[in-house]
């Protein structure tokens, strides 16, 4: 693809023969091909959620969970073909869904596999886990294809978008994406514990930036009450490379208690929060190119 615009970077980088800001070039590039039980319960069954970790990122945050491969682009090259297979293997595995990791730079280059695999029998849902940074473009390519949606809310605040992400144009964005994902994806439906379609918006409540979590939890609730399932995070966990002071420590326990009240408070129903022993390394998954090179 000459001149790359998929993402609202528009890079214009000419992915057939150099790397754009999200680190991609036209070729599709994993870290990992497994079943994960550490997204939210609907989401993950007791089969387990058959996630695949994508290499890069477009939005680049300072605070990614994933640096490894948002920052450091670590991953294997694949053919539309192995992630054909990839899906089949996963749901033979037990996956309860397919879950698109960090995708978003991808879209036009994986599309052709996952119709393919609806066609040709897929049975389990496909789950585009998002940070939601996404032009309608690319996101209406995958009406049809995606039914659920596991999307963050990262920022309501601009300055806190630019800040951390060099993107003071993410809440605009973000939230007209979601928009389009809960026309697309419509009403939460979970069948037997498992989610077979809607949007589940997650929002990493971060040290330092609790006016902005407790900002983007009322905007969802406001504009969607319980037509989508809100995700309160707090499982934030330092990395080495963020340079604010801020970001440096964990979130406490009662800056976290204090953003669970509010959403209470609101009257949220549908929502989810976290244990927050889960804000530990341990839980980062390892990437090591699991299920990315088939066995023979
Ligand atoms: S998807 Fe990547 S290459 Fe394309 S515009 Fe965005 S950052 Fe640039």
């Amino acid at each position: 693809m000459s001149k790359c615009t998929i993402c609202p970077r528009q890079c214009g980088a000419d992915r057939e023969t150099e790397r754009g800001f999200c680190g991609a070039d036209n070729r599709i590039r994993i870290a990992r091909a497994a079943l994960h039980m550490w997204e939210e319960p609907p989401i993950c069954g007791t089969g387990g959620s058959g996630t695949i970790f994508f290499s890069g990122c477009s939005l680049g945050c300072e605070f990614c969970q994933n640096a490894l491969l948002s920052q450091q682009n670590y991953g294997t090259v694949i053919t539309a073909a192995r992630l054909y297979e990839i899906m089949f293997e996963l749901e033979s595995q037990g996956a309860v869904n397919i879950n698109l990791v960090t995708a978003d730079h991808y879209i036009p280059y994986i599309l052709p596999a996952l119709r393919s695999a609806k066609s040709d029998g897929l049975k389990i849902p496909i789950l585009l886990n998002t940070s939601s940074y996404l032009k309608l473009s690319a996101l209406e390519m995958l009406d049809g294809t995606v039914d659920i949606y596991l999307a963050d809310l990262k920022f309501t605040s601009r300055d806190a978008a630019m800040k951390y992400c060099s993107a003071p144009d993410y809440p605009e964005i973000a939230r007209r994406a979601i928009a389009h994902m809960t026309k697309a994806a419509g009403k939460p439906v979970i069948e037997n514990g498992i989610m077979k379609k809607g949007v589940i918006v997650r929002v990493l409540v971060l040290p330092g930036n609790i006016i902005d979590a407790k900002a983007s939890i009322r905007y969802l609730y406001e504009t969607y009450g319980d037509d989508i399932y809100i995700s309160i995070m707090g499982q934030y966990v330092p990395m080495p490379d963020c340079r604010h002071h801020e970001l440096q420590h964990k979130l406490s326990s009662k800056m976290y208690r204090s953003v669970i009240k509010y959403a209470c408070a609101l009257g949220i129903k549908n929502g989810f929060i976290q244990d927050q022993e889960s804000a530990d390394r341990a839980y980062i998954p390892q990437f090591d190119c699991q299920g990315v090179i088939k066995q023979c």
